[in-house]
């Protein structure tokens, strides 16, 4: 079975094995992970493991914090304005989507005003916004989806946002491909699509930007997470352990390079197969195209439905696009191989040839 749902997605295959292992016995201890208190010895080494790791795959700098949080890309919405829209109290949004636009809404029902400086929704997202000029000391942060892992469309290079830190929202092709964290004041992804399964939400944060803050939760602060060591409260213990694992398999791969070139490869193919396809079709301008999110669709919805149900049959699971632009989509993580995509090919092939 090839799973290429959007998220929770797909995991290393090695990984599951290794949970699936362990999971009785951590180490030998006679207990499982899903018993080992967040202040055991044997947690302190995972979830420090877990951070080493994400450093050295992302480049870290030191003058970053790397925090494990709760509440997802959602609850990042909030806690990004609510931690950092202090001074001005405003913050520009490129809508390119409907992440960035939740993200937009999340921040004025908290009081801060979300100005999008441009949208591209007329054109249903099917490429990026372009930024105009901002002016200095305007905006706290430019909010950006990175990847918008519903249209199908990806930031490869950042817009110049000159003196106004950047907050990228990675949810979806964090360690898919390289980044330069210098860039950005901050971070950050819910980790069930690339990074292992939900519960745990990484923040990468430039730490000088970090303030005390008042009338925020503990629970969304993050110089409070940054002070304990992402142990102010019960963390997800098992989801750190796997992302962990996760983590590992990334670095025996040969880290977020070789995994960028691997998802480009699985990429490039699956839209060469769709710009050839008399039946399917990817509509999204070509700079902007996703690696790990291709969307497409036959222009019927009955005929889409039908690729999704056959597909299934034949193990290619979950190609139902989301549920709010319909059609297909194809997510293409770095756990996803390329035989997968193969077969993804070779049974949309088929299908256009037997119509
Ligand atoms: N941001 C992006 C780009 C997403 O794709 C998603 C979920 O699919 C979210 C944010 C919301 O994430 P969560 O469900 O973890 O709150």
């Amino acid at each position: 079975v090839y799973n290429f749902a959007a998220g929770p997605a797909m995991m290393p295959q090695p990984v599951v094995t290794q949970i699936q292992a362990e999971l009785p016995s951590l180490g030998g201890s006679g207990m499982s992970i899903m018993e080992v208190s967040h202040r055991a010895a044997a947690f302190g080494v995972i979830i420090n493991q877990a951070e080493t790791r994400l450093r050295t795959l992302m480049a870290i700098p030191d003058d970053y914090a790397v925090l494990f949080m709760q509440g997802g890309g959602t609850g990042q919405f909030a806690a990004a304005p609510l931690n950092l829209a202090t001074n001005h109290r405003r913050i520009a949004v490129l809508d390119s989507g409907q992440w960035a636009s939740r993200a937009a809404g999340e921040a004025a029902r908290l009081g801060v005003a979300a100005d999008v400086l441009a949208t591209t929704k007329n054109a249903h997202y099917r490429h990026l916004p372009p930024l105009p000029p901002i002016a200095a000391a305007t905006y706290d942060y430019l909010h950006l989806c990175i990847n918008n892992t519903v249209e199908g469309t990806t930031y490869h290079h950042l817009p110049d946002a000159g003196s106004t830190p950047i907050v990228g929202d990675m949810s979806s092709n964090i360690l898919a491909e390289q980044y330069h964290v210098r860039d950005f004041g901050l971070i950050f992804a819910g980790a069930q699509k690339n990074l292992g399964p939900a519960g745990v939400t990484v923040v990468i944060v430039r730490r000088e930007w970090l303030h005390a803050v008042t009338a925020v939760p503990s629970m969304l602060d993050y110089r409070l997470f940054d002070q304990k060591k992402s142990l102010y409260n019960t963390p997800p213990v098992f989801a750190i352990y796997a992302l962990n694992l996760v983590l590992q398999w990334v670095q025996e791969q040969g880290g977020v390079a070789e995994m960028q070139r691997r998802n480009e490869i699985k990429a490039k193919k699956l839209y060469a197969f769709l710009d050839e396809s008399p039946v399917f079709a990817n509509l999204v301008a070509k700079a902007d195209r996703s690696l790990t999110n291709v969307v497409f669709n036959t222009g019927s919805e009955a005929l889409d439905q039908a690729v999704v149900a056959q597909a299934a049959a034949h193990g290619l699971m979950n190609l139902k696009g989301h549920r709010s632009v319909g059609g297909l989509r194809a997510s293409l993580y770095n756990a996803m191989p390329l035989a997968g995509v193969d077969a993804l090919i070779d049974f949309l092939h088929d299908f256009e040839k037997h119509l």
